[in-house]
């Protein structure tokens, strides 16, 4: 396990600067996410990672090493894209072994084959056709017996000469023929058998060995990100990487998988950074989120203090839903609406009066029901029932919009007409409060 430490990095293309005395340090075994909008700079950074892009100052360390200026083969790090990148030529074996026969590691270039190896060179077409011809003799034999008894109709009449010697012996005969065959074969060629050792074993983890003589055409999409992250995690690399790899997947399966992602990455305690621009994958696959805004980390914290703790107002806004209300402090508890609305603050605020500030308001925290300090009006613009809840939003007299979650009375609030007037509590505890770009409380 390796720790990862930006410092200092530009990068730039052509004379376009992306980032600038940009620095980060990404703790070992975490999975840590870059997250922010399109066209922030994320990519980019993991690029300068990867050796894909090279940075015009500023150095890039895994682990203790400089690799500011080595190229990508020689910093173990792996990727995964977000169009998978399989050969589709090749089977799903193949694709994984691609990796090993790329990358020799130390263990694989000390295996050596015994010395009567070449003068073995007849028996290799045999071994090129092996598995295919196993199993599909196996198949032959299934549907030969199931030819038989249905013929037969589950009778032992106008028997064969296979019958006799039976079925199953066929099949303990070939799979034994084919295990020492196998044997001989790992024997002779020892990196052979390493390799395949080591993609069964990285098929295992996806779950997929079953499909390992596939080729990546006859798999789902989220199979085949699977089979992309089993070729990553084969040459057992310092640092994955990974590149929004699940945005061309539809919703249920990006969430299925994102939980099994994170299950494989942490089970294997391999230091991860992730891209993505959905604060929902972000949230769920992370143990730290890096929030990106044009060229630079706006916050770096866990999940639970990027949603709970913005510490600016971009991220308040980008992390969860959320209004923004805009307004000016009339009292030190109190902020006057840009409409005239008075929202009543919980904590006294240490702002001069007449400084405006912005409130970012999640719609769980405005309620139609339970009262508190801060009534304001609102006229019903959309309504979507969703079931056990109700999502509204509701129009300011300045026309500015407030999220609400309407929980209780769901069906009630579902029938109501748009342009209803209603009365929204919002619950002062819950209210971020900024200054400009920074939350003062
Ligand atoms: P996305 O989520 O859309 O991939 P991102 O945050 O990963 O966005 P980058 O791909 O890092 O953003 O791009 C950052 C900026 O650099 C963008 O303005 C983009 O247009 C620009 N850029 C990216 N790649 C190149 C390139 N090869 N040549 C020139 N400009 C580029």
């Amino acid at each position: 396990m390796v720790s990862i430490r930006y410092e200092n990095i530009g990068v730039a293309y052509g004379d376009f600067i992306v980032v600038e005395n940009f620095d980060l340090e990404i703790p070992h075994g975490t999975i840590t996410t870059l997250l922010g909008p399109s066209g922030c700079g994320k990519t980019t950074v993991l690029r300068a990672l990867a050796g894909f892009v090279e940075p015009f100052e500023g150095n890039v360390f895994i682990g203790d090493n400089n690799v500011t200026l080595l190229p990508p083969q020689k910093r173990n790090t792996a990727m995964i894209f977000q169009n998978y990148a399989l050969w589709p030529h090749l089977t799903i074996f193949k694709n994984v072994e691609y990796g090993l026969k790329l990358r020799e590691s130390d263990e694989l270039a000390a295996l050596k084959s015994p010395w009567y190896s070449r003068f073995l060179w007849f028996t290799k077409p045999y071994y090129f056709f092996l598995g295919k011809t196993h199993s599909r003799a196996l198949k032959y034999l299934q549907e030969a017996k199931e030819e038989f008894y249905s013929k037969n109709n589950g009778k032992l009449k106008g028997l064969k000469w296979y019958t006799f010697i039976g079925f199953r012996w066929i099949r303990a005969i070939s799979n034994a023929i084919n295990h020492y065959l196998r044997e001989k074969k790992e024997e002779v060629d020892p990196k052979w058998a390493y390799r395949r050792k080591k993609v069964l074993e990285a098929l295992r983890l996806v779950h997929l060995e079953d499909q390992a003589f596939k080729n990546p055409t006859q798999l789902s999409g989220g199979q085949q990100q699977r089979i992309a992250l089993s070729r990553s995690l084969v040459v057992e690399p310092d640092v994955l990487l990974c590149d929004e790899p699940l945005s061309n997947l539809d919703a249920k399966l990006r969430k299925e998988l994102r939980t099994e992602i994170r299950s494989i990455i942490k089970s294997l305690g391999m230091t991860t950074v992730y891209v993505t621009h959905d604060q929902t994958e972000a949230l769920a696959i992370s143990d730290r989120i890096a929030v990106f805004n044009i060229g630079h980390i706006e916050q770096y914290g866990t999940p639970t203090e990027v949603f709970t703790d913005p510490k600016t107002l971009f991220v308040g806004q980008f992390i969860g839903i959320s209004s923004t209300l805009t307004g000016k402090v009339i009292t030190s508890d109190t902020v006057e609406l840009d409409g005239g609305e008075m929202v009543k603050l919980q904590v006294k605020a240490n702002i001069p009066d007449g400084e405006k500030v912005s409130l970012v308001i999640r719609p769980e925290n405005v309620s139609l029901t339970t009262k508190s300090e801060s009534p304001i009006e609102i006229e019903i613009n959309t309504i979507e029932y969703l079931g056990t809840e109700v999502k509204m939003t509701g129009k300011l007299k300045d026309d500015t919009i407030l999220l609400l979650d309407v929980v209780e009375q769901a069906e009630k609030y579902a029938q109501m007409k748009v342009g209803t007037k209603l009365t929204a509590y919002i619950k002062p505890a819950e209210i971020f409060v900024f200054v400009g770009t920074d939350r003062v409380y």
